[in-house]
């Protein structure tokens, strides 16, 4: 399936993602279709494969994206019981998946992209002001782009206006692979709440894969082994 999903516009990609199964849910394709990938991929924006930002980073293919919210999208769409659901992008890179969670959580929801290179934070909020729907996600106040180590995770307070509900996280997504699930991570991921985060496998790194690890509301944690992944690395920013 993965590869199988380019098409020539972006309503045709997220069409052929839906088709071989990698988007199942009508509002994350909802989601895909009101962003277009062409804002955050430099070149060949429709094709399904992760491409260079500079920096040594890159933006994950769409399958990978498209996979990253069908595994988080109970936790990230507004509930009775959550109508404010907090997402942390870790490594937001091209700012393109923060974007479609932005279109996920709301009207109440807070989204926050942090990246631990200031060109790669700058990026992700200029990709964003290129439409008008982004722009208006900014100006509202509800998606924010932020530096700092990813590894230590981000606290940041309520939008002004919005019921304070603590500091932590409904979802914590990690774009690039950890050595070690970093518990500044765990401790600030709600219950409930959903992370998901691609792991190295061993010391070296070339092997990874991908997790979601959930809280369930009293607090216990249950991890599952998603699949094999290549991310860029989770690390201290290049010197
Ligand atoms: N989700 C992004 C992925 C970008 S690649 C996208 O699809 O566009 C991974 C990103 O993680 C890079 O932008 C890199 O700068 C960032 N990164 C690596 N280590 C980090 C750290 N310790 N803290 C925050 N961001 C980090």
């Amino acid at each position: 399936m993965a590869w199988r999903c380019s098409g020539s516009t972006n309503a045709q990609l997220v069409e052929n993602l839906w088709r071989n199964g990698l988007i199942t849910d009508t509002r994350a394709r909802a989601a895909f279709l009101k962003v277009d990938r062409a804002h955050y991929a430099p070149v060949q924006p429709y094709e399904d494969s992760p491409q260079s930002i500079g920096y040594h980073a890159t933006i994950s293919a769409p399958h990978m994206h498209a996979m990253a919210i069908e595994n988080v999208i109970s936790h990230l769409v507004p509930s009775e019981k959550n109508p404010a659901p907090r997402v942390l992008d870790v490594g937001s890179g091209s700012g393109y998946l923060t974007h479609l969670f932005a279109e996920l959580v709301g009207p109440r929801g807070l989204v926050v992209g942090l990246e631990h290179l200031n060109p790669l934070r700058d990026l992700g909020q200029s990709n964003m002001q290129k439409s008008n729907e982004g722009k208006q996600l900014l100006d509202s106040g509800k998606v924010k782009f932020r530096l700092g180590d990813g590894r230590m995770g981000l606290h940041e307070p309520a939008i002004s206006g919005e019921e304070d509900q603590g500091t932590g996280w409904n979802v914590i997504h990690v774009g690039a692979s950890a050595k070690i699930l970093h518990s500044a991570l765990m401790q600030q991921l709600k219950a409930p709440g959903c992370m998901f985060i691609p792991l190295d496998d061993d010391d070296t790194g070339t092997e990874q894969s991908v997790w979601r690890i959930s809280k369930d509301e009293s607090g216990v944690v249950s991890k599952e082994n998603l699949c094999a992944v290549r991310y860029v690395r989770l690390t201290d920013p290049p010197v």
